[in-house]
């Protein structure tokens, strides 16, 4: 399927375009109808697939840049991933005026805290600093409308459960969850039971 054939922006398919993006990739394919129709969704992919992108597009398609509250949060594990869902983001975001911004430890909270204050609409966190942020700023997420988790069991090992937990009971409004994994232990089964609404299951067989 080609990117051109989906019902996306024209400024992000314009991005696509530069950057060589014509035919989707399997991912891709399988979790765009189900995303951008608003069904929640569970997938169980590696890195390499083109998973960024599969989370970034309908992430840029999705949030209303004259709005400076954050409206898509994407939880990762670890600062690298953090900062390459940023550049996806940003240049798949180039002409629409979406922003996005990746806060993650080790790194100033005032610097981040003044990012957010002038606005932000795609937020991209480690579990950690986004609950320092959320106490100790005036960080809410109460307008996400589209939440992401990748490399959920990376986060679940490394014993972000309780914050997981507590980032989904402060988004109020109604929003849509996609969920990328490696692995479904039984402890993503029991989380996404619990907070995603019947879930499509996505399997991608590595190649
Ligand atoms: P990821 O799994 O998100 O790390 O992506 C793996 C690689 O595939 C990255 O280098 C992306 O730039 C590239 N990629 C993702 N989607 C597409 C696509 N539809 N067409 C061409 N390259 C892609």
């Amino acid at each position: 399927m080609k990117f051109s054939e989906l019902n996306l922006k024209p400024e992000i398919l314009r991005a696509l375009d530069k950057k060589g993006y014509t035919e989707l990739t399997p991912i891709q394919e399988q979790t765009f109808p189900h995303v951008l129709a608003g069904r929640d969704l569970i997938a169980l992919a590696q890195t390499g697939s083109g998973k960024t992108a599969a989370c970034a597009i309908p992430v840029v398609q999705s949030v209303d840049p004259s709005s400076k509250e954050v409206q898509a949060l994407i939880l990762v594990p670890t600062r690298e991933l953090a900062l390459q869902y940023v550049d996806e983001i940003a240049w798949i975001a180039k002409e629409t005026g979406v922003s996005a911004f990746a806060v993650y430890g080790g790194f100033s909270m005032d610097i981040q805290k003044s990012k957010l204050a002038h606005g932000v609409q795609a937020l991209v966190a480690t579990p950690g600093r986004l609950i320092d942020l959320l106490y100790n700023s005036p960080l809410r997420l109460a307008d996400v409308r589209y939440f992401v988790l990748d490399e959920a069991d990376e986060m679940l090992n490394q014993g972000f459960l309780p914050d997981i937990e507590f980032v989904f009971s402060c988004m109020v409004h109604e929003h849509h969850t996609m969920l990328f994994s490696a692995t479904m232990p039984e402890e993503i089964k029991q989380l996404s039971q619990r907070y995603l609404k019947n879930p499509v299951m996505i399997e991608l067989i590595a190649e």
